[in-house]
């Protein structure tokens, strides 16, 4: 398909129909596929032909979004899965085995936190966590003889940290492993980080990419830029037993990272997205530009009114100039960042709380990143048990509040704010 900008990317990548075919992505709703002798299906099982034999392997309706995000992304192919979590996970154990390390940004996702920190220590990977405001110095301390990637995110979700990808980038090609980065908040819409030298990037789709909050989606892109051949992945340049012996940097080329994930990870794990999901995403992604200029300008105004209001303690958002993370955010999303902000209100924990009651339109929810605004006080809910010292420890302070700007009317949600701030503060 011809090359085009973001926007008519976002409607057009991916699914072209033929003559007299659906003009909209089909939902294949079908695990099997027929073919009409056993030699055509064998030569799908060896990979000599093209074609969808299980959906857990593939799916026409799995396979246009897939096209789509690697489009956007600028990468040369993706892989779609059930979850943001099963995403990550993938993403790493794609390269990564029992007595691996990786080196890890400390903001990132909970659930990614928790993965790296837990599960997937148990499973013998160990990881070093480093400040994603630490210098090149002390981010190159951190990688190990048996280091196998470097992870961060892009946007960093709650705390909005913009980590400096082509720091993060250079130091893991410099110790011979790939950088990869969860890319879920700017979206490729705001960031691409395969321009700054990323070799992987994940996505929770749950967040803006479907934008609805109907559907629980992830996916892998792969830039195929990174080397496999560089002595330190066996797994891409010997034969995998396990698949009629492949070797997948000799026969998928470039696209041997993300091929691997899906013919062995995902034929092994099977934590494969559904058709009926991957419509509702593609749906989602048709408007995903047009949305994301308007919850960045949304978002904007807002930060901005906050910043001057007296009745306001600080505001976190990298569109002010105020921020300490203004200047990354120019340089890696310069059109925008994302529709999150946080920010505490004077008269702490109980202002807050009586703020979040007080709010009309805004509605009190765990997500985050869809058209409807909405807002969570962590400190009266996710992290209620905590002490205000113990918030403090865990970087939340008892006022936060993470506000997620959808898409209204920027007047209406306005109006909200000031009416709550008002009874709040009163
Ligand atoms: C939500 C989120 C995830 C996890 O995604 P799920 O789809 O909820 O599994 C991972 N990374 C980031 C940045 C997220 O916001």
């Amino acid at each position: 398909m011809k090359q085009y900008r973001p926007d008519t990317t976002c409607i057009h990548a991916g699914y072209t129909p033929g003559n007299g075919e659906p003009r909209v992505l089909p939902i294949v709703q079908s695990t099997t596929y027929t073919y009409d002798s056993s030699k055509e299906m064998g030569d799908l099982f060896d990979l000599k032909a093209d074609g969808f034999f299980y959906t857990r392997l593939g799916n026409p309706t799995l396979d246009a979004v897939e096209k789509k995000l690697a489009a956007l992304e600028g990468g040369v192919g993706a892989l779609v899965t059930s979850s943001g979590q099963a995403a990550t996970m993938m993403a790493v154990l794609n390269i990564c085995h029992a007595g691996g390390h990786v080196v890890c940004s400390s903001a990132v996702y909970g659930g990614t936190f928790n993965l790296f920190y837990k599960t997937l220590h148990e499973m013998g990977i160990d990881c070093t966590f480093v400040s994603p405001n630490c210098t090149e110095d002390e981010l190159n301390a951190a990688f190990r003889e048996n280091t196998r990637c470097v992870f961060a995110e892009t946007l960093t979700n709650p705390s909005l940290v913009v980590t400096d990808l082509e720091m993060f980038a250079n130091a893991a090609h410099a110790h011979g492993v790939p950088c990869i980065v969860d890319n879920t908040f700017p979206t490729p819409i705001n960031c691409r980080p395969f321009e700054f030298g990323v070799d992987i990037v994940t996505h929770s789709t749950t967040k803006y990419l479907d934008g609805h909050a109907v559907q629980l989606g992830g996916a892998i892109v792969d830039s195929g830029n990174f080397d496999w051949n560089n002595g330190k992945f066996p797994e891409f340049t010997e034969p995998d037993e396990s698949y009629h012996g492949i070797v997948y940097a000799e026969h998928f080329g470039k696209a041997a990272y993300i091929a691997k994930a899906r013919c062995h990870l995902m034929r092994d794990i099977g934590a494969q997205a559904a058709p009926m999901n991957a419509f509702y995403l593609n749906l989602g992604m048709e408007t995903l530009a047009l949305r994301m200029e308007r919850h960045c300008s949304n978002a904007q105004k807002i930060a901005e009114f906050l910043e001057q209001d007296d009745r306001v303690a600080w505001v976190n958002y990298p569109g002010l100039e105020s921020s300490p993370y203004h200047e990354l955010a120019m340089k890696y999303m310069p059109h925008g960042t994302c529709g999150v902000i946080s920010f505490g209100i004077k008269g702490g924990r109980e202002a807050a709380t009586r703020f979040m009651d007080s709010l009309e339109l805004a509605s009190v929810v765990t997500h985050v990143a869809d058209l409807r605004t909405c807002v969570l006080h962590p400190a009266s809910t996710t992290h209620r048990q905590m002490t205000d010292e113990q918030l403090k420890e865990a970087g939340v302070s008892p006022d936060l509040i993470r506000l997620s700007v959808g898409i209204e009317n920027p007047e209406d949600i306005l109006d909200d704010i000031k009416q709550a701030l008002e009874k709040a503060t009163k």
